[in-house]
């Protein structure tokens, strides 16, 4: 089977936020952005992939047909084994272009895409071709956007509990909220916070214990550069649990980061590390010490394949799920919770759904 066409799409998708406007990279968000990876093969076999996304959408696009689809066009595509072969030929041909950054995400929405072809063209699920379905549903969570304001914070955690989440993430880089959230939480919920690396080393001294009481489940990437893995390894001497990895690439780097000491919860994301591939290598590091919780704030195939991901290789972690209100939604409701706050795994062929064409018809961005 030869790969013979490649089309890229970019999907608009509104939402309603539970709070005051909001988004991130220094962008207020009306609609969750997305690029989508439609790849085809000469056997009529279409799989569907996702790349990184939301405010670099249109950057990521010109790499994969600009650099990505003359290579890829012709390839040979069966098995998992082929997939990983076109992943070391596109990381080798392009590395000279960027190694990471906006490279590795144009090759993880191809490398989604192969994976969606080779479950379809084996018939088995995704999480099959990668050792098997563990779980059938996962744990959800709810991560917020950075609303700054303490009350607002408190709100919007309040009512995604009362949504049927159980364990809140918060995106804020002020105590007030982090503290006024946990304080109208209770202690039983498990409560995170992602800092988007706003933090220097000095600025945590100043709060450690404030941060020690509010009893967090982790706390994500808290310090700039996300890659002073020594300055993550002092935090973690401290007694807080450190969560990293969203803006590491390649296997490569999570083998430094679990070498170096720098996290307790490691978080590839799908649509930026290189793909399902590269999951399955950070798969096979020694993970003793550190727990895989993938980064997955998508509402395309990465979040799909997220699903894939984990329940065959770390089923007993979380998923992450952006809290907003979806109001055009590519998978017809399959990142919504059920009674338990719990996420279901799809089981037909490839990513086991395919995205609904009406939708990414009426959100395509013109
Ligand atoms: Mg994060």
């Amino acid at each position: 089977m030869i790969i013979s066409s490649l089309d890229t799409i970019i999907v608009d998708l509104p939402f309603k936020n539970p709070g005051p406007p909001s988004g991130f990279g220094g962008k207020e968000w009306t609609t969750i952005t997305s690029l989508l990876v439609r790849i085809e093969t000469d056997k009529g076999i279409v799989g569907w992939g996702e790349a990184f996304g939301f405010n670099c959408v249109t950057s990521t696009e010109k790499t994969i047909q600009d650099l990505i689809k003359p290579l890829l066009i012709g390839c040979k595509i069966e098995t998992p084994q082929d997939i990983e072969e076109i992943s070391n030929m596109l990381q080798l041909k392009l590395h000279i272009f960027g190694r990471y950054g906006i490279t590795i995400f144009a090759i993880s929405g191809i490398d989604i895409a192969l994976w969606d072809i080779c479950g379809k063209s084996n018939n088995k699920p995704i999480a099959e071709l990668l050792g098997g379905i563990k779980s059938q549903s996962l744990t959800a969570y709810a991560s917020l956007f950075k609303y700054d304001i303490a009350d607002d914070t408190k709100n919007v955690s309040l009512r995604a509990l009362e949504d049927g989440y159980n364990i809140i993430k918060l995106h804020e880089n002020l105590i007030e909220p982090i503290e006024a959230t946990r304080n109208a939480i209770g202690n039983n919920v498990k409560l995170m916070v992602d800092v988007n690396c706003a933090w220097k080393e000095e600025d945590i001294s100043k709060i450690l214990q404030q941060l020690l009481d509010c009893k967090l489940y982790w706390l994500e990437e808290p310090i700039w550069p996300p890659e002073n893995f020594q300055g993550l390894a002092n935090l973690r001497k401290q007694g807080l649990v450190i969560s990293t990895g969203e803006n590491a690439c390649t296997h490569w780097q999570f083998k430094e980061i679990i070498t170096q000491k720098a996290a307790d919860i490691i978080q590839p994301s799908v649509t930026k590390v290189g793909g399902v591939t590269e999951m399955k290598k950070i798969s096979q590091l020694d993970l003793t010490k550190v727990r895989m919780v993938p980064h997955a704030p998508y509402f395309g195939p990465g979040f799909v394949a997220t699903l894939h991901v984990l329940t065959a290789l770390s089923p007993n972690s979380e998923i992450e799920r952006l809290y907003m209100d979806l109001e055009q939604d590519l998978y017809k409701g399959l990142s919504n919770i059920d009674s338990k706050g719990n996420i279901f795994v799809p089981t037909d062929p490839g990513l086991g759904m395919e995205p609904d064409l009406e939708v990414i018809n009426s959100c395509q961005r013109k």
